[in-house]
């Protein structure tokens, strides 16, 4: 069975795809955000001008990609999807930008991630629609001005703090979404449950909801993992207590807390007494990247209340000695 949190780079599989809400009247939750965006879509047909640039922001697994691709069909441009990593040279991007038409929508998620020279090249395609690039060296090094249709750029980032100031400053408001409630999440699975045929229970959704790490996508493989479980257990009524025996065969915490986020509370307490401690120092006791903890895991330990980021360090709060079974030491001495 496939991982149950496939927050990291998964390619988005055709589950994931039929799932995902083709209209935004689908798309629950993150109320300001779509909004917000409905006032830009709106906006740029009463001008009959493109959409302006925009920016998501937020862990992965949210809705971004969703959200870019809802833009799009709603004022029926094509969309057009890259990410950071993937465009290594100037020529790369020049490929993707003169494939586009007027009005067409690029979508670059991670843009965090592009390279600082990539970057250069990309600010004058978005402000001014032209592509100036340099060929050959030396003496004969001489740059060639290409013109651009007026298209819409829509950023995708899992940290904003990491996108270099004259990036930001191309983008208007960066949109933010946020973890989703448990009420919004049941919400979503009842809808996945009806478009995947499994007859769940209000309170089967409410159990998977509590342990979806405030996250869609996680909540989607939940249940697919429920689904099986009901299947060949249960008579398949995904009821509460299908849907937690399922999910305690699977080790999913009734909080979410998925495998990394209990080493990473484990090694802080364990190992560092509790905090302050540097970022890198959890990664490397934990073995995993300091960018993907940052990204993934500490944004839903904070607002879970487990962790606090101070400018010494990662400190443990007393919610996460008690998530441990441990008593919190006295405050004052932590
Ligand atoms: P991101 O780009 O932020 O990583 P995605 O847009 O790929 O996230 O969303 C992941 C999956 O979660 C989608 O395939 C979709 O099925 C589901 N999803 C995300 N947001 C919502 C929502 N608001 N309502 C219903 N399903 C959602």
């Amino acid at each position: 069975h496939p991982p149950v949190n496939p927050t990291l780079n998964e390619a988005d599989s055709p589950f994931d795809l039929a799932l995902r809400p083709a209209n935004f009247d689908d798309f629950h939750g993150q109320t300001k955000v779509k909004e917000q965006l409905l006032v830009m879509v709106q906006a740029a047909k009463m001008r009959g001008e493109p959409l302006d640039h925009a920016l998501l922001c937020g862990p992965p697994g949210l809705g971004k990609t969703t959200l870019a691709n809802l833009i799009a069909s709603s004022v029926g441009s094509k969309l057009h999807t890259t990410s950071g990593p993937q465009i290594e040279r100037a020529g790369d991007l020049a490929g993707i930008l003169t494939n586009l038409q007027e009005r067409d929508i690029l979508f670059i998620d991670e843009i965090h991630r592009l390279h600082p020279s990539i970057e250069e090249y990309l600010y004058p395609a978005i402000e001014d629609f032209r592509l100036d690039i340099i060929i050959d060296q030396g003496p004969k090094a001489r740059t060639i001005r290409i013109d651009l249709p007026p298209f819409t750029l829509v950023g995708a980032t899992t940290r904003a703090g990491m996108l270099t100031a004259p990036m930001r400053s191309r983008f208007g408001i960066p949109n933010r979404l946020d973890y989703y409630t448990v009420e919004e999440l049941q919400h979503i699975i009842m809808r996945s449950g009806r478009l995947l045929a499994v007859p769940i229970e209000e309170d089967g959704a409410l159990e998977i909801a509590r342990r979806s790490r405030g996250t869609p996508r996680i909540a989607n493989h939940l249940l697919r993992w429920v689904r099986d479980y009901a299947q060949v257990k249960a008579q398949s009524v995904v009821t509460q207590d299908v849907a937690h025996h399922a999910l305690t065969m699977r080790d999913i915490d009734e909080t979410g807390l998925d495998e990394m986020d209990k080493r990473f509370l484990e090694a802080l307490i364990h190992k560092f007494d509790g905090g302050p401690v540097g970022l890198n120092s959890v990664a490397v006791a934990v073995g995993e990247d300091a960018s993907t903890l940052e990204d993934v895991h500490e944004p839903y330990l904070v607002m879970q209340g487990f962790i606090k980021r101070t400018p010494r360090g990662r400190v443990a709060m007393p919610a996460a000695y008690r998530k441990l079974g441990l008593v919190p030491p006295v405050s004052g001495q932590a």
